[in-house]
């Protein structure tokens, strides 16, 4: 195949991606009565995310006297432009569709084959989202998310993923694939939790990490996060969600630092929504278990008031973007869409891309009978499940 036909196969594909969309969101009358429920927290947890990565993502690697000198006592109040645009995404929300295209990939070649590995599915979704960044088109790249032309920006990559995904091999806890543990482990694990089997969540957020973070603190944070965002999506309190997820930390091997950082966030949270030099107690969130604490925090100390809580979690001299990002797929899981402000969610990055994932995420992982206008047809075109 050319390069021509490639892209006209890849245009072709997008198109149809989106044509999808129109159906997904077309029945906007639906929004109203879907409050609530499981379907509008799964859309809340990837949408929020996506905001809150795409508020710290102009301010990631300033410190909080920089931020502060920039945009006043309060700091940042809304989107700044990064990437040459207004509300880009960065590589935290852009990993994690890739982590729900995986998913659901694996899911649909489970149905069809009775058997599948959805660590072997999301490795492979992570290759394609490499791909991506090498700007390496290939005709075997098959279903719609890497048509999407957004998705082949670079937007600060982490070198962990990158270097870790070109090695060829596929980490797991049992075989480490390095030391690291970076936070780009956990900032792409959300959709692990969307599995409705709750028992399953934890381990599957930790294999995910761990196919590029090889070290307890990076992987440990992201099974703990799935948990989290399960048990939200399920309808417990945060309180609820975050006591599943210490358990499951305490019987999982080296869960020390992450477990301490867990109850260090919470701890922190109880006492109100944190300033940013209190923040800075927890770690800058460069690594995971401070990363996840640092969303914590802010998700329990703002739960009342979650706009606020985003603007906390990016409001310090840390890892603005993928705190930013970890606290939005909490409080979206918590709350569903409908507090989102309008004007972050009009100028998000990728929007309509970002809710069809989250759409047919509930779709594949909580089953048929949900109000989901679209045609299905093209669905296994869409996540190809071999
Ligand atoms: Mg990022």
């Amino acid at each position: 195949m050319g390069h021509h036909d490639e892209f006209s196969d890849l245009a072709a594909r997008t198109e149809r991606a989106a044509t999808g969309l129109s159906g997904a969101l077309a029945n906007e009358s639906e929004l109203g009565e879907e409050h609530g429920t499981a379907r509008d927290r799964i859309r809340g947890c990837l949408l929020a995310g996506a905001v809150g990565d795409a508020l710290g993502g102009g301010i990631e690697f300033d410190s909080w006297s920089r931020i502060r000198a920039t945009f006043g006592e309060a700091g940042l109040q809304s989107y700044t432009p990064a990437y040459g645009r207004v509300g880009a995404i960065t590589d935290d929300t852009q990993m994690t569709l890739f982590t729900a295209e995986g998913l659901i990939r694996a899911r649909n070649r489970m149905e069809a084959e009775g058997t599948c590995s959805p660590r072997h599915e999301v490795h492979q979704a992570y290759l394609r989202w490499l791909a991506t960044q090498n700007g390496h088109r290939d005709p075997a790249h098959d279903g719609w998310l890497i048509a999407v032309p957004e998705l082949w920006n670079t937007r600060a990559p982490g070198n962990t993923c990158l270097s870790a995904l070109q090695s060829g091999q596929v980490g797991s806890m049992d075989e480490p694939i390095n030391d690291s543990k970076g936070c780009g482990g956990v900032m792409r694990a959300a959709p692990a939790g969307f599995l409705a089997e709750a028992a399953d969540r934890f381990r599957l957020g930790c294999d995910v990490a761990a196919i590029t973070h090889g070290h307890a603190d990076g992987y440990l944070p992201a099974g703990a996060l799935a948990v989290v965002v399960g048990a939200l999506v399920d309808g417990a309190e945060l309180s609820t969600a975050l006591d599943d997820a210490e358990e499951c930390l305490r019987q999982a091997r080296s869960h020390d630092a992450t477990l301490a950082a867990l109850r260090a966030g919470r701890t922190l949270g109880a006492a109100g929504l944190p300033a940013p030099e209190q923040l800075e107690g927890l770690g800058g969130g460069w690594v995971g278990e401070e990363a996840l604490a640092i969303a914590v925090a802010c998700a329990v100390g703002g739960i009342d008031r979650p706009a606020e809580a985003m603007l906390a979690a990016v409001n310090h001299s840390g890892d603005s973007d993928s705190t930013g990002s970890i606290a939005g797929n909490i409080l979206g899981a918590t709350h569903g869409v409908e507090w989102l402000p309008t004007p972050w969610l009009d100028e998000l990055e990728l929007r309509d891309v970002i809710d069809a994932v989250a759409v047919d995420c509930h779709r594949s992982f909580h089953g048929v009978g949900n109000p989901d206008a679209r045609d299905l047809s093209d669905w296994w075109e869409r996540y190809p499940g071999r």
